[in-house]
């Protein structure tokens, strides 16, 4: 058995610009995560937290330090590698969701599975699958322009979940959401990585989001702090009761059903069976 992390950013910096323009976006910031485990990191603004996430969804290359994915330095990759892996072993949920706008929630899903080679049939089964265990079984056919901002968002975890990757990147992931839809959105996510063995790892500037049994870093300008010396809220400040306008008016669905009954083996046969 292994003692390696699934991810481990081995004190990366990252540099934007030049002279007057230089900008340090990260420093020396280091970082393991195992499989099962979910992790926030909590910053405000401008502090790296996209940065840190497109480097380690291997989008964005650092400017020094490694990073390592189960065992591998990506800066030692081919683009072909690297492009293998972004889809078939990260899933990335983006701040801003990406869904295609003229593509129903079921081929937005389905759109990673038909890259990966998987046939029409097959895929679409495995979205409509997918859709039905977050919650959306009765939106397949939807546009995004015709769903919640909750329910884009569910549609583009399933798209990131797809290929059933053994790493689950999500930027801001409860930045659109009202504080309700927020914690639910937590709660599936801590969902996947405990039932599914998936590694979680969040950036977000919202502390509300935060349970105490949560592992939270902090990132200001650049620099990630240790484990567990962020000041988390009070409980009482962490959920505003009655916060039910806008988003909470949207349709049930917003209480996600369990993903305990498994899109996915264990991580580990997930990253056996990658093709080499
Ligand atoms: P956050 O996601 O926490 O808001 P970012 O990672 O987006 O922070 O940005 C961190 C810092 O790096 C900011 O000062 C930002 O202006 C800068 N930055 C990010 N991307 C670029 C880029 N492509 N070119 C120049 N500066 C950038
Ligand atoms: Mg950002």
């Amino acid at each position: 058995m292994s003692c390696k992390p699934l991810l481990h950013l081995d004190r990366v910096s990252r540099v934007f610009g030049s002279g007057a323009a230089r900008v340090n976006a990260l420093e020396d910031v280091d970082l393991r995560l195992d499989t099962g485990e979910l992790a926030l990191i909590i910053g405000p603004s401008g502090s790296g937290k996209t940065t840190l996430l497109m480097i380690a969804g291997a989008m964005l290359t650092a400017s020094s330090g490694e990073v390592y994915l189960n065992d591998a330095p990506l800066s030692q990759l081919r683009a072909r590698e690297l492009a293998r892996i972004r889809l078939l072993k990260i899933g990335f949920v983006f701040q801003s969701f990406n869904l295609f706008p003229a593509l129903s929630a079921l081929d937005n899903v389905a759109l990673p599975a038909s890259l990966a080679g998987m046939g029409v049939r097959k895929r679409r089964k495995r979205a409509a699958q997918v859709l039905d265990r977050l919650g959306l079984g009765e939106r397949l056919r939807h546009l995004p322009e015709q769903l919640s901002a909750g329910e884009k968002q569910r549609v583009a975890l399933g798209r990131a979940l797809i290929n059933d990757p053994p790493l689950l990147l999500a930027d801001e992931p409860t930045a659109n959401l009202d504080s309700v839809s927020g914690r639910n959105v937590l709660a599936l996510f801590r969902e996947i990585a405990a039932d599914e063995g998936r590694a979680v790892l969040v950036v977000t500037h919202d502390a509300r989001i935060i349970d105490s049994s949560d592992r939270v870093m902090h990132l200001v300008d650049g620099r990630l702090g240790g484990d567990g010396d962020w000041d988390k809220e009070p409980e009482s400040a962490a959920a505003p009761e009655g916060t039910r306008d806008g988003e909470a008016a949207a349709p049930s669905g917003d209480q996600p059903r369990s993903f305990a009954n498994g899109l996915a083996t264990s991580a580990e046969d997930r990253i056996r069976r990658l093709p080499r």
